[in-house]
């Protein structure tokens, strides 16, 4: 008898850690994490990182079931500057690095449901390596107004193990190249690898190269009103997920430990 009572908590045990629906529901302004959209085998490391289309867009879906609005750095811009925004539960969808998969699985996607989204570029990438997009293609997402462009530095550097000097040359540069590109004010960056985003000596020096914005790859759900200068948390929807741990990620910021 006892045998059984052990088994059972272990079972609840092994499920809680899993699925963290005992995580209190959080308000607040949701952002997501995406690397790639398409299809790789389960074995392939880009695995976690690769959601497949129909599921990104069951995902979607799901967001606008639960009362989610997508929203534009633009609005948290306006909000920054002081305009009230009246969305109840908004939620930004960020993608990481810029492979070319955003424009030929996420872009129509986005144009289909009509879903804004961000993607921060490693500016040194892009027309440069393959699997990466091109600077037409990026271009071609910016003008659907869709699509809003940030910086994940000139070559996905580990910011916390650079000279300061370095860092800066990281975010500035990138930071020029995707302004004289795309002609407007680059406000967003996002920390490769998450690498910085706690650091008293790194963080400082994204404000100071003018960023407005900095995403980190912590998970969570950010207070909203959001405070400007506090980094933003993402929660991570991996691939292989199924909605169920979805609805948890979008509801208390991460499905698991
Ligand atoms: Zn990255």
């Amino acid at each position: 008898m006892i045998l059984i009572y052990v088994l059972l908590g272990a079972v609840i045990l092994a499920a809680a850690y899993r699925w963290q629906f005992w995580r209190l529901p959080k308000k607040g302004l949701l952002a997501l994490m995406y690397h790639h959209i398409g299809t790789c085998e389960k074995s392939d490391e880009q695995f976690p990182f690769t959601i497949f289309p129909a599921r990104f867009e069951q995902q979607i879906l799901s967001l606008k079931k639960h009362g989610f609005t997508p929203i534009r750095l633009a609005d948290l811009e306006k909000v920054r500057q002081g305009e009230k925004l009246a969305v109840k539960k908004p939620v930004l969808l960020t993608f990481d690095d810029g492979y070319s998969d955003s424009f030929t699985q996420l872009f129509p996607i986005l144009q289909k449901h009509q879903v804004p989204a961000v993607i921060f570029l490693i500016t040194d990438s892009i027309g440069q390596k393959e699997g990466y997009l091109t600077w037409e293609q990026v271009r071609q997402m910016k003008q659907s107004g869709l699509v809003e462009f940030g910086s994940h530095t000139c070559e996905h550097a580990r910011l916390r193990s650079l000279p300061e000097d370095e860092i800066l040359k990281q975010l500035i540069q990138s930071k020029q190249k995707l302004e004289k590109e795309l002609g407007v004010p680059c406000l967003a960056f996002c920390y490769p690898f998450g690498s910085g985003g706690k650091d008293k000596r790194v963080r400082p020096l994204v404000f100071q190269a003018g960023y407005q914005y900095d995403f980190s790859t912590k998970p969570g759900i950010n207070p909203y009103p959001w405070k400007a200068k506090k980094t933003i948390l993402r929660a991570f929807p991996r691939g292989g997920e199924t909605l169920t741990d979805f609805y948890i990620q979008i509801t208390r910021g991460r499905s698991r430990f």
